[in-house]
């Protein structure tokens, strides 16, 4: 099992409540963004374009405590930015552990072998590691060599340690699915408890804005990746948006289920989205103009976007919505192998489209040489 019992009683018992409670709109996971620098610059980054003296700033455990007694959800995550970069975060998970929050710390784990000391194993804490896949595509999505084999040291040490460790993988266009599959085992022999996905979504500031996926695309990529499943694959996430993300459901986005909090306020509308910032989580509620984001809201910044942030919180409240959305998350729990003849054909398809980019490349490559020896 991916999630503790515990864990799951927790959240389960949180949106019955919220239900119970007649509450439309629910937030359900707080994205506490406690600091924007990161030792990293990855392409596909929309937070750590801005200028050095927003880069400087961060919040204090003061400020992310006030957010998350705010707005009350049972998980917090916490991304950035690099949050083992913030001089506080001990200080920070200390008190949300106290306060008996779930906190995935979202980390690219470049510091976690320096860092670890700082921190105790608890039921309540994950280190969720950001890996986009097996060594070269992971390095090239970070453009960081080395990236890789620093952060699987890092989730080495902290499973040694006792602490709950998961994976985050972003997925862009040009991902081989087969080469995910194979990353998939691969972290699974290493022992992490559980692996999240998302595709990628094209942050107007992003440097490389060719690789995003649309949503027609996504769907193909996650059916040939998710089908099939090896049975040992574990997955930190609702089994029903992972059938979003394969095209086997459809739902409406809910940004309110995921907030995020950062320096400057309650984010309006969405984690990817800076359309201003409410001082409260109230005023976000109440003043946030909800009807023009989402897919079907004709938004052009929400046409492509399949993000867990927009779209999980979607799923989950499906669970708890009906006797059918119920059974469908314990159906989709128990037989979720999802076998497709069509998707074994995809992988090899994504394979030969793979092969032959890689030998246009090395035709190109064979050109430049040729020329610079004529020159
Ligand atoms: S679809 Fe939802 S999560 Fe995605 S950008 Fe729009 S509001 Fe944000």
């Amino acid at each position: 099992m991916s999630v503790p019992v515990s864990q799951m009683w927790t959240v389960a018992s949180y949106v019955v409540r919220q239900k119970l409670a007649g509450r439309k709109r629910y937030p359900f996971v707080l994205m506490l963004e406690p600091l924007f620098r990161c030792n990293l610059a990855c392409a596909g980054c929309g937070k750590i374009q801005y200028p050095p003296h927003i880069l400087k700033r961060q919040l204090t455990p003061e400020e992310c405590f006030k957010a998350v007694d705010e707005c009350g959800t049972p998980i917090v995550s916490i991304p950035g930015g690099e949050p083992l970069m913030h001089p506080e975060i001990d200080k920070i998970v200390e008190g949300l552990v106290a306060r008996k929050k779930y906190i995935y710390l979202c980390t690219n784990a470049l510091l976690l072998k320096e860092k670890i000391d700082l921190f105790q194993p608890s039921k309540y804490l994950t280190f969720s590691v950001h890996l986009d896949g097996q060594s070269d595509e992971h390095d090239f999505s970070v453009c960081r060599e080395g990236g890789y084999e620093a952060a699987v040291e890092g989730v080495k040490e902290a499973l040694r340690r006792g602490f709950r460790v998961t994976t985050n993988t972003t997925l862009f266009d040009g991902a081989d699915p087969k080469h995910v599959r194979q990353f998939f085992d691969d972290m699974m022999d290493l022992g992490i408890e559980g692996m999240m996905l998302s595709p990628g979504y094209s942050y107007e500031k992003a440097p490389d804005q060719q690789h995003f996926l649309g949503r027609a695309r996504t769907r193909r990529l996650f059916r040939a990746m998710l089908s099939n499943r090896k049975k040992n694959w574990r997955f930190n996430q609702s089994p029903l948006f992972l059938e979003f993300l394969m095209g086997k459901r459809q739902y409406a986005c809910t940004p309110w289920g995921m907030p995020t909090y950062n320096i400057f306020g309650w984010q309006k509308p969405c984690y990817l989205l800076q359309d201003g910032y409410a001082d409260t989580f109230e005023e976000l509620l109440r003043e946030t103009e909800w009807e023009n984001y989402g897919t079907e809201s004709g938004n052009p910044k929400c046409a492509n976007c399949m993000v867990h942030s927009g779209y999980e919180a979607s799923a989950v409240n499906e669970t708890f919505s009906s006797v059918g959305g119920f059974l469908s998350t314990i159906k989709a729990t128990l037989f979720n192998r999802y076998a497709d003849e069509g998707a074994v054909r995809l992988l090899d398809e994504y394979s030969a489209s793979a092969n032959a980019q890689n030998e246009l490349v090395q035709i190109g490559r064979a050109s430049e040489s040729l020329e610079e020896t004529r020159a």
